[in-house]
């Protein structure tokens, strides 16, 4: 259902202008205004989604598939060395437009716009200490 206040919404509907790349009954994929670097694809569900927390199995299931078809095209057209595929969930994550979208960012070299920097804890975590936390998200698997 098309949300009247979504820009990706809209986007879909053709009342915003985007740079289409694929489109399918249920996914369309589109160049990102802001281009980190060259060839960064957003790839959304037609269905407004608001994020993956809310996204159904069947949406799901329509959006990851037409990925690896989109990356291959991406990688054919632009010869990238890489590509990260980012997805943010929420505003502390830096999500900024609340219809879902996977970010597809081909990467050239390490000056190339993107940074995705995390620090490697160097205390170690026991393998006990592991398997509860794992046991604290298994056991609210649905
Ligand atoms: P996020 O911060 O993960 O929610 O990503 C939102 C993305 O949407 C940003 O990378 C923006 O550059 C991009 N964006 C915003 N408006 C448009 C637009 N009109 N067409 C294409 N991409 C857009
Ligand atoms: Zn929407």
């Amino acid at each position: 259902m098309k949300h009247d206040d979504c820009l990706f919404c809209k986007i879909i509907a053709g009342e915003i202008p985007s740079a289409k790349v694929y489109e399918d009954e249920n996914v369309y994929a589109f160049l990102d205004i802001s281009q980190v670097t060259t060839g960064h694809t957003l790839v959304i569900p037609k269905v407004h989604t608001v994020d993956i927390y809310e996204m159904d199995e069947n949406v799901a299931s329509k959006i990851f598939t037409t990925v690896p078809k989109i990356a291959r095209a991406m990688k054919t057209a632009f010869k990238p060395a890489g590509l990260n595929i980012l997805n943010n969930n929420e505003v502390a994550a830096g999500q900024s437009v609340f219809h879902f979208h996977l970010h597809l960012i081909p990467r050239y070299n390490k000056e190339d716009g993107f940074n995705a920097k995390w620090i490697t804890r160097n205390d170690e975590i026991s393998q006990e200490e592991l398997q509860d936390m794992a046991n604290n998200i298994a056991k609210e698997i649905e």
